[in-house]
């Protein structure tokens, strides 16, 4: 078994409704897309915006993803092209009740979320766009997709890992804010997707290193054992597919190494028992350790040496940032908040954008995504809520410039 694909596949994520039957209508809904995409004389990546494709099976259509193995954007030629389709459902249930300690902020009295883990049954209806939104330079996605799926078949075949290292342990490193969060939940949300060949269920269990650490250490240690003890249930069962998220992991080394804290010998078990059970269940083979990090410098843990790819994920580019805010732009149209015009028809807004997007150099994707609502809130008018006025481009665009300039002043 291979997840993988050679460069000449285009994946068709074909999202159905919930209501339908899914092996029934399979087969048609497979046969009318091929149709259309050998009719096409190019594929736009997104067909859920087509409006006259196969009038008959929209009604089971949520949507419809394509997606080139290397990550190209460009329009794709029909010829030699293979598809491969991948049907889903996202699911209704949310796996968390009672499972796991209450996921939180674990900044609250309760001791049950102390230790917080969210549980969530992929593909969840909360992920999808993640991956498609989160904008990177071109195939930076597409190689972390690949690297788990390689590692993935590499644990289906049994590879012996004494011969071949595989941990199945990635580390996405960087400055804050630059959705390397994100991405991982929608590696994992992807993974569902595409291997549910081979596993029935995948699961993404986030832990959350803070929160391990608080007034209630000597009770965290028996919070870690249950948490854990579900998580290998969950692998037990080989059709599962277990993805494990430790955001910021740094804060396990940190308090590792902290003794100024109060009860350093509790802060230290609850860090030895979390990095000793994250070993036991890495040498299982249907487990994928995703773990982020906000420092750059190499982290003293042991169990991370053996990641099997460290991806530094920095700040947005040029085109990443223009992405960025061209698909922001698109959503305040789509919303109506703002005029539909094209996006590139006036040279004049072109080179407002550009402008934009030259000043937000060195800016989180996250600091981005805030610009829009800072901009409306400040420099349009409140008349325009009574009004129900749409703004248009090049206002909004200028608001955008005045909002960022305020931003950079503050920053200083
Ligand atoms: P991190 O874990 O690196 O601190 P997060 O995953 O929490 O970052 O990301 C914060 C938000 O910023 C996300 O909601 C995401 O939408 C946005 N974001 C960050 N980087 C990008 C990017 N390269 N493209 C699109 N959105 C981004």
């Amino acid at each position: 078994m291979s997840f993988l694909s050679n460069s000449g596949t285009v994946h068709v994520e074909v999202r159905v409704k919930n209501e339908f039957r899914l092996s029934e209508i399979r087969n048609s809904l497979e046969r009318a897309l091929l149709a259309y995409f050998h009719s096409a004389s190019s594929l736009p990546r997104n067909l859920a915006f087509v409006p006259d494709i196969i009038q008959i099976q929209r009604q089971y259509l949520e949507s419809v993803l394509l997606e080139r193995d290397n990550g190209d954007g460009q329009a794709w030629q029909n010829t030699e092209i293979k598809y491969r389709f991948h049907f889903y459902m996202t699911q209704r249930v949310e796996a968390t009740g009672g499972l796991f300690p209450a996921g939180g902020s674990g900044d609250s009295d309760d001791i049950d979320s102390v230790v917080s883990a969210n549980h969530v049954l992929l593909p969840a209806v909360q992920f999808v766009g993640l991956w498609e939104n989160l904008i990177y330079e071109t195939g930076l996605k597409e190689k972390l997709l690949k690297f788990a799926l390689s590692a993935l078949t590499f644990s289906q075949h049994r590879v012996d890992m004494n011969v071949i290292a595989c941990n199945r342990l990635l580390l996405l490193h960087g400055p804050p804010g630059t959705g390397k969060t994100s991405l991982c939940k929608a590696l994992a949300q992807k993974l569902a997707i595409r291997t549910q060949g081979s596993y029935a269920y995948t699961h993404l269990v986030e832990i959350n290193s803070h929160s391990l650490f608080s007034k209630w250490f000597s009770e965290s240690g028996k919070l870690v054992a249950r948490l854990f003890s579900k998580i290998s249930e969950l692998v037990a069962d080989r059709n599962n597919l277990v993805c494990v998220l430790i955001d910021e992991v740094e804060s396990l080394a940190y308090a590792r190494s902290a003794m100024s804290s109060n009860e350093p010998r509790d802060a230290m078990r609850v860090v030895n028992a979390v990095l000793t059970q994250l070993d036991d269940i890495k040498a299982c083979p249907n487990v994928l350790i995703l773990a982020t990090s906000n420092l750059a410098q190499s982290i003293d843990l042991a169990f991370l040496d053996r990641a099997d790819m460290r991806l530094f994920i920095g700040y947005p580019g040029m085109p990443a940032i223009r992405a960025i805010y061209k698909g922001m732009l698109a959503e305040l149209m789509t919303a109506r908040v703002l005029q539909r015009e094209a996006l590139e028809a006036e040279d004049a807004e072109e080179g407002l954008l550009t402008q934009l997007a030259e000043r937000s150099i060195g800016l989180s994707g996250r600091t981005l995504r805030k610009l829009p609502l800072l901009a409306h809130a400040q420099y349009t008018s409140s008349d325009l809520f009574e009004l129900d006025q749409k703004i248009s481009l090049s206002d909004f665009l200028d608001a955008m410039l005045e909002a960022l300039e305020q931003h950079l002043a503050e920053q200083r």
